[in-house]
């Protein structure tokens, strides 16, 4: 077991500025069609919930990146994400210059302990146990906002996620119900971002629980993709 694997910095294809690893945001239930699937009310503005350093394992693009199925679970689910890697200060930023402060985008996993989450939430309780535990944020290299063809905001970004070949997730970034400017606009009037902190954007429909043996493949357009084995 090597549970905490946290990159001493951010492997970027496109920036030679060095990103070291920060906070970790999530927004959750971001796509209409997953906040369906879960059985959640709709709402007026994004929520979010967070991990710590230790949960992020970054993949180079082309090699597997093994993670170890945690404890106390019989449940993992994986959630592909599109992940925004902040590149400077902001706080109370402008949705109309948000992308300014996107250096990188990539792909990610959120992944979540569903049965200890459905507890949590019928007790009202926090997420953590849920969702902040070591390698529950596997993501892969970035690449700057310039480097992909449809790179204007709102993006507009094909992601899927197969598990041992076979398609589970596939949906189009188009369908947040947040968009990527809102969200790092309405973040940084709670939070200062600094250089190094991740977004996670939401998943969309299709979640589904993995096991020790299984493969994952998650893909965005031309960003570089992520494998994840579960070992
Ligand atoms: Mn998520």
């Amino acid at each position: 077991m090597d549970k905490v694997k946290t990159p001493l910095k951010f492997f970027h294809k496109s920036s030679s500025v060095e990103y070291r690893p920060s906070r970790v945001f999530c927004v959750g239930a971001n796509y209409k069609k997953h906040v369906e699937e879960m059985g959640l009310p709709g709402r007026e503005s994004p929520f979010y919930f967070m991990k710590p350093r230790e949960a992020l394992v970054q993949g180079d693009g082309s090699s597997v990146v093994g993670v170890d199925y945690p404890p106390q679970t019989k449940e993992l689910d994986y959630e592909v994400e599109l992940v925004v890697l902040i590149g400077k200060n902001g706080s109370m930023v402008p949705k109309e210059k948000a992308s300014e402060f996107v250096s990188g985008l990539g792909v990610g996993i959120d992944f979540t302990r569903r049965d200890i989450q459905r507890k949590l939430r019928d007790k009202n309780q926090p997420w953590e146990l849920s969702k902040a535990f070591e390698q529950s944020a596997p993501v892969g290299p970035f690449i700057s906002p310039e480097e992909i063809s449809s790179s204007i905001f709102p993006m507009e970004l094909n992601i899927s996620l197969s598990v041992n070949g076979i398609i589970k997730q596939q949906a189009n970034t188009r369908d947040m119900i947040f968009s990527v400017s809102e969200i790092i606009s309405d973040l940084s009037a709670f939070f200062m971002l600094l250089p190094g902190d991740l977004v996670f954007t939401g998943t969309p429909q299709g979640v589904g629980p993995v096991f020790p043996g299984d493969v994952l493949e998650a893909k965005i357009d031309e960003l570089p993709c992520l494998s994840v084995a579960i070992q």
